[in-house]
């Protein structure tokens, strides 16, 4: 049947992205920095700033990685607050806690490996939730916004950064030739793993554009959502509230 197909095909890319991450986990930080020429650490800044996140809030970062917004909202919310940084990947969770355990970041966080899929948390949990670079390597994403809708309290924000469209066209095409034959070279050359960069820009191209996405949350249940293009549309941050 087709849910047969669907099901191995489900399976296929868990594990494709399982390998990928596990593949860069420990040059992660390294990689987002020189592809991105640092600009992933503005794309995190204008997060953190649109997040609305408060001394004592209770804050989600799923598919956290390597940690950058779970160390910022740790300072946020301060010894009343709470943060939880989540991943499906458990060498990504590593490098992540090691490195905020080296910045002296520690008491109001904690480290769990869980699949945004399928939340291991109650209703009605945190005030706040991102995923950062993480929502188009999910492989059932209308399920894993409706758990993160879930989590939410009723107020809180989900906000989702991710790759999006080009706005200009000619842009869109300079860009195109950067994904697919800069970043698998990049990865070749100074990884050594040019199929996990290609897998990189394949999913970037797959992924949802920006009112795609607002409708996807929007059928999760969540409302008021609108979206701030950054980089020209190369990455949106969507943002959403549960009311
Ligand atoms: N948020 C970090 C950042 O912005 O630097 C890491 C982004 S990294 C590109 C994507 C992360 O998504 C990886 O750490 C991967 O393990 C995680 N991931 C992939 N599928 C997931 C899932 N179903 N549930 C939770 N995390 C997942």
């Amino acid at each position: 049947t087709d849910f047969g197909y669907q099901k191995v095909a489900f399976e296929e890319k868990a594990g494709r992205v399982a390998d990928v991450f596990h593949s860069v986990a420990s040059r992660y930080d390294t990689m987002n920095d020189l592809m991105s020429m640092g600009i992933h650490r503005v794309w995190k800044r204008v997060t953190l700033e649109r997040s609305g996140v408060r001394r004592g809030h209770r804050v989600l970062d799923i598919a956290g990685g390597t940690g950058d917004l779970a160390a910022k909202f740790s300072k946020r919310v301060g010894d009343t607050g709470r943060v939880v940084l989540a991943d499906i990947n458990s060498s990504m969770l590593n490098v992540g806690r090691d490195k905020l355990t080296d910045l002296g970041i520690c008491g109001n966080i904690e480290y769990v490996q869980a699949n945004a899929e399928n939340l291991p948390f109650d209703d009605n949990t945190f005030d706040c939730i991102t995923i950062a670079f993480g929502l188009r390597n999910v492989t059932e994403k209308s399920k894993a916004l409706r758990s993160m809708a879930r989590v939410l309290k009723p107020g809180g924000r989900l906000l989702v950064l991710e790759f999006s469209k080009p706005i200009n066209p000619v842009f869109s095409r300079v860009y195109d030739e950067y994904s697919f034959r800069v970043l698998p070279q990049l990865g070749r050359l100074i990884a050594n793993d040019a199929e996990s960069y290609r897998y990189l820009a394949e999913s970037i191209r797959m992924h949802p554009d920006q009112e795609t996405l607002k409708s996807m949350m929007e059928q999760a249940g969540l409302e008021r959502v609108d979206y701030t293009n950054m980089t020209g549309g190369v990455v949106a941050l969507h943002r959403g509230i549960k009311l």
